[in-house]
């Protein structure tokens, strides 16, 4: 059999620190847990431009297409922004995602119960929070035609449409409940099908993928204004939500935010299933590049590895040892460990970016 294969892009600004770190991690499992990946490693944004004069040469893209998962630090940096936009660092990552056709985007809020302090919501609701947004990234309003402003009469009108296929809703549909199968096994759908057309569609389709394929999980539907309200107010009633573009643009980034610090957000964006049943996975960190932190060994390369972990789960089937991994996490915060950018208690030094990962290797070493 051969190993699975990883391709990893470290990218600019922190992003090689904290991939430096899941390397770590990445050789603890070859050494200690016989898991062994074919990694290989290339360059995407601001580092790829400076070599080769674009942000993601062909020969990565292609690689990228080849491979099991690929695990990206960050990209960007001041040094680029005065470059045309056709070559700027982001240019890469949006042409790895439309490549792949990764249209589902998975965003997941979990709390670790010794950063609780950190959420702007009260302890007992965030405390072991551990919900999985997934947003629709390739259709809907951020894509759909008409879209410009235009003339008409004597004023000007914005438009932008929303737009939605069977067959895009059925697919990022399955995405959620073939990820409820691998969690709590439980999926609530949101959309405004109260005053949309396209909500009613959405809500038509996702029923009925869950009535013929995934009876097994439990689904409910929310309008999606109803459903930031009870993100805020008990969050914990939720396993998988699945929105469209818009909703789940608003919707991830609040219930990220209800777990504290950028530093600690993994995400991954899924395609369709590849010959060998994996679904095309682009795993990533939700943080840029930092320039503010580059190259003091400040980062927090948490982000960075949740997002292996979700590598670990969801292209790799390797869930018991992804859980190995958060709860290594946890137990390195539960010690009290921090990087600069969760310090709130008087008093605790920061460890750096090289010491975080250290003690998450000690950590997994301890659960054995
Ligand atoms: P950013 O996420 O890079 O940083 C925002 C703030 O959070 C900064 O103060 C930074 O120091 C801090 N921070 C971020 N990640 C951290 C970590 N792991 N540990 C500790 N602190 C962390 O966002 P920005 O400053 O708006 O953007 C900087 C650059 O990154 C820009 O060029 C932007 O275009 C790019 N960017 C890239 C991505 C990506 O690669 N996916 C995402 C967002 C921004």
């Amino acid at each position: 059999m051969t190993n699975p294969s990883l391709l990893i892009l470290p990218g600019d600004g922190i992003g090689p620190e904290v991939m430096a770190e899941v390397r770590k991690i990445i050789d603890w499992y070859g050494a200690k847990r016989g898991l062994v990946f074919d990694v290989s490693e290339d360059l995407v944004g601001g580092s790829a431009y400076d070599v080769h004069g674009v942000p993601l040469s062909d020969a990565t893209m292609e690689k990228a297409q080849q491979v099991d998962a690929v695990l990206l630090g960050a990209v960007g940096g001041p040094k680029y922004d005065a470059l045309d936009f056709s070559v700027k660092p982001e240019r890469g990552l949006l042409r790895l995602r439309k490549e792949m056709d990764l249209y589902a985007n998975l965003r997941p809020a979990q709390c670790f119960d010794a950063l609780a302090d950190f959420s702007s919501l009260k302890k007992d609701v965030v405390a072991g929070l551990d919900i999985m947004i997934i947003r629709e990234l390739t259709s809907g309003v951020y894509f759909g035609e008409p879209r410009g402003i235009f003339e008409e009469g004597n004023e000007r009108v914005g438009i932008n449409t929303q737009r939605y296929t069977e067959s895009e809703i059925d697919r990022v549909a399955r995405s959620a409940f073939e990820m409820a199968r691998k969690r709590g096994n439980k999926v609530c759908s949101m959309e405004k099908a109260n005053v949309m057309e396209s909500g009613i569609l959405w809500r038509e389709v996702v029923q009925k993928v869950h009535d013929e394929d995934y009876p097994d999980v439990e689904l409910s539907h929310m309008y999606a204004d109803a459903g930031a309200m009870q993100l805020t107010r008990w969050p914990k009633q939720f396993d998988v939500i699945v929105t469209d573009n818009l909703f789940g643009d608003l919707l991830s980034d609040l219930a990220a935010m209800l777990t504290g610090s950028l530093g600690m957000l993994p995400s991954a964006s899924l395609g369709a299933p590849m010959a060998n049943g994996r679904p095309k996975a682009l795993y990533e960190p939700v943080h840029g590049s930092a320039p503010d932190i580059a190259g003091q060994g400040k980062a927090n390369p948490i982000a960075c590895i949740l997002s292996f972990a979700m590598a670990l789960r969801y292209s790799f089937d390797q869930g018991a040892e992804a859980d190995r991994l958060e709860k290594a996490v946890e137990a390195v915060l539960a010690k009290g460990l921090r990087t600069a950018d969760l310090l709130g208690e008087e008093g605790v030094q920061p460890v750096s970016t090289g010491e975080m990962g250290d003690a998450i290797v000690a950590a997994l070493d301890e659960s054995l």
